[in-house]
C-alpha cells in the first residue's frame, strides 16, 4: 500500500473540511488545518502554499480572514491574515 498517497488524500480532505467549517466553527477549522499539517510533517509531504496561515493555522478565505495588496516598494504581493501575520510573495519579472 502506498502510505504517502493515503496521507496526501487525508491532508486534502482535511483542508476541504477546514474550508467548509470556517464559517460555522473557526476553532474546529483551525484544528483541521493543524491535523493536516501534522500528517504532512510526519510523511514529509508538501502542502500547497497559500492555503493556510502558518502562524494561526487559519485557512485562507478571501473576504473572510485575508486581504491581499501589492507593494511596489517590495515588488511583492502581500497577504495579511487576521492574526496579523503577513505573507510575501515576490512578483517575478520576465
Ligand atoms: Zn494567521
Amino acid at each position: 500500500m502506498n502510505v504517502e498517497k493515503i496521507a496526501m488524500q487525508r491532508c486534502s480532505e482535511l483542508l476541504v473540511l477546514a474550508k467548509q467549517m470556517w464559517k460555522k466553527d473557526s476553532v474546529l477549522s483551525k484544528r483541521y488545518v493543524q491535523l493536516a499539517r501534522k500528517i504532512a510533517m510526519r510523511h514529509r509531504l508538501k502542502l500547497r502554499r497559500r492555503t493556510f496561515c502558518k502562524k494561526c493555522n487559519a485557512i485562507f478565505i478571501f473576504g473572510e480572514n485575508v486581504t491581499s495588496r501589492t507593494s511596489k516598494k517590495e515588488n511583492a504581493v502581500l497577504w495579511k491574515c487576521n492574526c496579523g501575520n503577513v505573507l510575501k510573495f515576490p512578483i517575478k519579472r520576465k
